[in-house]
C-alpha cells in the first residue's frame, strides 16, 4: 500500500475519524450546480483567469463588495479533501498527479547536459499553493525594494511589502512546549500579522538532526537569525511554513481566500473551465480592449464577458500562453509555416530574446546523504507498521511526522562562500559579462545583482535540510532499508534568463518552458562554492559527529583526504541541478521601454478602455509573472501579497 493509500485509508476510518474542518455554511452540492451555461449568462464585473494562488486572493477581496460580480474561471477541479494536499508530512506526494498538478517539462537545457527539467504547478482551486512544499518565508527589504528601484513607485518594503504580508497572515508561533523552547525561535509582533486568511505557523515534528543542522551553520560562523520576517533574512533560522496548526493542515488559497467566502452569491467559481483566449476588441487606432474569454469545459467552447476588467492569475507558465494565444505578444510567433499567432501588440525593445516572456527560476542541487540507523525521517514512512502507526497520531492528536514539514534555513551571503580572491574572480566575470548589458531589464537588473554579491546582507545561497531523499532529477537509487536527508542548496540570484511560449496553436499544447538554466556561468560557479560550503558542513561539528554518510556526490575516498575537484563538482552540478519551481518575470512589472508587460498598476501595457462609458475593460495580471527579479527567498507569501495590494488598485480604480 503506498503511503497516500495508508494515510487516506486511515482517514477515513469513521471510527476514529476526526473531520477536517469544512465552512457549514456552503452544502457540498452548491457550486458543483453552477453549470457553464448559467456562468456565461451571468453579468460579471470582474473575470478573473485561474482560481490559483493570486486569483482566489482577488476573488476574495472583490466579492467584498455584494454590488460586484466576481466570476473565476478555474481549469482544474475542486479537491476538498486529499491528504497529499492538506497533510504538510506528505508534501511533494501530490507532484505528478495529472487531477492537481500540470506537471510541465522544460525544453531540453544546454548547459545542463540536455536534460529536461521538471516543471510542476498546482491545477485546481488553490493552485500551486495546495501542492507547494508549504514554506513561508520573506525576503529580505532589499528585494522589495528591487522592485520600485525597476521603475514601479511605492512597490518596496516600506508601503507595500511589509503591511500587505501582514495583511496575509495569521503568524501562530508554536504552542508544543518542546518546539516553542527551540532556541532559534522568536518572533516580534510588529513585523507579523494576527487577523489574515493565511495561516503561518511551525512544523509539528523536528526531526533527530534538525538541531545539529542549525549548530553547525553557527560554528560556520552563520548567525542565528531568530525572526526572518523583519527584512532581514540572513543568518540560521526556524521558517514557518503555511499550515493551520489549530488542524494542522496545510492552509492555501482555497482554505485560507475560498472556502469562507464560497457562500457570497457575487462570488462564482467555475471549475473544469480551461481558458483558451481572451476576446479582444482592437477599434483602429485605440489601444486594444478585452471583453471576454473564450473556455473549454468538457470540450465544448464557451463565451463569456465581463464588464469591467479580466484578470489573467494562471502563473507564470500559463499566463504569457493566453496572452499569446490571444494575441498579444511582442512579436509575431511562428509555429509551422502555415500557423503564426499574429499578434496585435508590439512593444519596441532591443532584447534579444524576442518574447515577451522572459522568465528567471530558483535552481536547487538535492545534496543527499544517508542518516544513522534509528533516525526517523519522512523515508521511514516507506515502512508499513510506522506509516499505519504515525497515521494514527496525527489523525488523533494531529502530531508526529505527518504534521511535520521542513524546519531548517541557512541564508548565506558570498563571503561564506568565498575567498576574497574567489569573490573578485567571479565580481569580474560578472562585469564583462556582456550578456548582461544586452536587453534594458536585464542590465537594470544585473546592477542591483552585482550590487548585492559583495553584500554580507543579502544572501546568494539557501541551504534548507529536507528530511528526506529529493529525487526529482537523475539520481542513484536509494539504498534498500535506509533513510536519508536531502541538504537543498539554492542559488538566489540567478543571472539566466530564459522565455515562457506558445509551441502550438492548440490552446491544450503545454507551452513551451526555456529558462536557459545555467546559461550564464556565473550561476554554476556559485553553486560550485555552495556545494563546497555544504561538503564542509558535513564536516564540521556537531554535523560531523552525527553519523552521516555522503552519499551524492560522494565522498571522493573514504580513506584519503582529498576531495572532489572544482570541474568534478561543476560537472555533478551539470547533471543533477533542478528547478525548485519558482518560476517569475513571465509578464514582468516594468516600464515598457525596459522590456516591461505590465505597468506598476499591473495592467498589461497597449489595452486600455476606449468604448463607451461606464463599460471599461482593463486587463490586468496578477500572480507570479510580474514579479521581474527573483527575491532571496520562497514566492508564496509575495504572491498573495501582490494579490492584495492589487485587489486594492482595482477597487479604488472602481471608485473614481
Ligand atoms: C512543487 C512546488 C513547491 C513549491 N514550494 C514552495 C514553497 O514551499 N514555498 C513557496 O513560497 N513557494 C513554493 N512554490 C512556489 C509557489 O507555490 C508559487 O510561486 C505560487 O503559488 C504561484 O502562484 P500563482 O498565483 O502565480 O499561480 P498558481 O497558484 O499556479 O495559480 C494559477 C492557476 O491558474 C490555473 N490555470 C492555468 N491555466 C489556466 C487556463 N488556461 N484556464 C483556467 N485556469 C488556468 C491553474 O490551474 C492554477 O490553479 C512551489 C512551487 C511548486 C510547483
Amino acid at each position: 500500500m503506498s503511503i497516500s493509500d495508508t494515510v487516506t485509508a486511515t482517514f477515513s476510518s469513521k471510527a476514529r475519524c476526526k473531520p477536517v474542518k469544512r465552512n457549514k455554511l456552503v452544502p457540498r452540492w452548491y457550486w458543483a450546480m453552477v453549470s457553464a451555461e448559467s456562468f456565461c449568462s451571468t453579468s460579471f464585473d470582474y473575470l478573473i483567469l485561474g482560481g490559483g494562488t493570486a486569483g482566489l486572493v482577488l476573488a476574495a477581496r472583490l466579492s467584498e463588495d455584494p454590488d460586484v460580480v466576481v466570476g473565476v474561471l478555474e481549469a482544474g477541479e475542486h479537491i476538498n479533501e486529499m491528504p497529499e494536499i492538506s497533510v504538510p508530512g506528505m508534501m511533494g506526494q501530490a507532484l505528478g498527479n495529472p487531477k492537481v498538478d500540470w506537471a510541465f517539462s522544460t525544453v531540453e537545457q544546454q548547459a545542463v547536459l540536455n536534460r529536461k527539467i521538471f516543471s510542476p504547478r498546482g491545477k485546481g482551486v488553490g493552485g500551486t499553493s495546495a501542492i507547494n512544499f508549504l514554506v513561508y518565508q520573506r525576503a529580505s527589504e532589499e528585494d522589495y525594494n528591487a522592485i520600485e528601484a525597476l521603475g514601479n513607485p511605492y512597490w518596496n518594503w516600506k508601503d507595500t511589502f511589509l503591511k500587505y504580508l501582514m495583511k496575509v497572515e495569521t503568524y501562530v508561533p508554536p504552542t508544543d512546549p518542546k518546539i516553542a523552547k527551540d532556541p532559534h525561535i522568536g518572533y516580534t509582533t510588529d513585523y507579523h500579522g494576527s487577523s489574515g486568511p493565511v495561516k503561518a505557523s511551525f512544523s509539528a515534528w523536528f526531526n533527530d538532526l534538525h538541531a545539529k543542522f542549525m549548530d553547525t551553520l553557527v560554528n560556520m560562523g552563520v548567525p542565528i537569525n531568530r525572526d526572518t520576517g523583519n527584512g532581514r533574512n540572513i543568518g540560521a533560522s526556524v521558517g514557518p511554513i503555511s499550515v493551520d496548526p489549530s488542524t494542522m493542515t496545510r492552509s492555501h488559497a482555497a482554505t485560507a481566500y475560498y472556502t469562507p467566502n464560497s457562500h457570497r452569491t457575487n462570488l462564482v467559481l467555475l471549475t473544469g473551465a480551461h481558458v483558451t483566449k481572451i476576446l479582444l476588441d482592437t477599434p483602429s487606432g485605440e489601444p486594444v480592449v478585452a471583453t471576454g474569454v473564450e473556455f473549454l469545459k468538457d470540450s465544448q467552447k464557451f463565451s463569456v464577458r465581463a464588464k469591467v476588467e479580466i484578470i489573467l492569475a494562471a502563473g507564470a507558465f500559463q499566463t504569457p500562453q493566453i496572452l499569446e494565444l490571444s494575441g498579444i505578444g511582442k512579436t509575431d510567433i511562428f509555429l509551422s509555416e502555415k500557423t503564426f499567432v499574429r499578434t496585435i501588440w508590439f512593444l519596441q525593445s532591443a532584447a534579444p530574446i524576442k518574447s515577451n516572456s522572459v522568465t528567471e527560476d530558483h535552481l536547487t542541487l538535492p545534496f543527499i546523504h544517508e542518516v544513522p540507523e534509528g533516525s526517523e525521517t519522512f523515508d521511514s514512512l516507506r515502512d508499513p507498521a510506522f506509516l499505519e502507526q504515525q497515521s494514527t497520531l496525527y489523525k488523533n492528536e494531529r502530531k508526529g511526522l505527518l504534521a511535520g514539514s521542513i524546519t531548517a534555513y541557512g541564508y548565506l551571503p558570498s563571503e561564506k562562500l568565498f575567498d576574497s580572491d574567489g569573490l573578485t574572480a567571479l565580481q569580474n566575470q560578472m562585469l564583462q559579462d556582456t550578456t548582461l548589458t544586452a536587453s534594458p531589464s536585464l542590465s537594470k537588473q544585473s546592477v542591483l545583482i552585482k550590487k548585492w554579491f559583495p553584500d554580507p546582507n543579502q544572501a546568494q545561497i539557501e541551504v534548507l535540510q529536507f528530511p528526506f531523499f529529493l529525487s526529482f532529477g537523475p539520481l542513484p537509487e536509494r539504498r534498500e532499508g535506509k533513510v536519508y536527508h536531502s541538504i537543498m542548496i539554492i542559488g538566489l540570484h540567478p543571472l539566466s534568463r530564459g522565455s515562457v511560449h506558445i509551441s502550438s496553436a492548440d490552446p491544450l499544447f503545454p507551452p513551451s518552458i526555456d529558462p536557459r538554466y545555467f546559461s550564464n556561468p556565473a550561476d554554476l560557479e556559485i553553486m560550485v562554492s555552495a556545494v563546497k560550503f555544504v561538503r564542509k558542513l558535513m564536516r564540521t561539528e556537531p554535523y560531523a559527529s552525527a553519523g552521516c554518510k555522503m552519499y551524492d556526490p560522494p565522498e571522493k575516498s573514504a580513506v584519503s583526504n582529498e576531495d572532489l575537484s572544482d570541474d568534478e563538482i561543476r560537472d555533478w552540478c551539470r547533471s543533477r541541478v533542478i528547478s525548485i519551481f519558482h518560476p517569475i518575470g513571465t509578464a514582468a512589472m516594468m516600464p515598457k521601454e525596459d522590456g516591461g508587460v505590465v505597468d506598476s498598476s499591473l495592467k498589461v501595457y497597449g489595452t486600455k478602455n476606449l468604448r463607451v462609458a461606464r463599460i471599461f475593460c482593463f486587463l490586468p495580471a496578477v500572480d507570479a509573472s510580474v514579479i521581474p527579479l527573483e527575491m532571496s527567498t520562497h514566492p508564496q507569501a509575495a504572491v498573495y501579497a501582490i494579490a492584495e495590494k492589487a485587489s486594492d488598485i482595482i477597487k479604488t480604480a472602481r471608485a473614481r
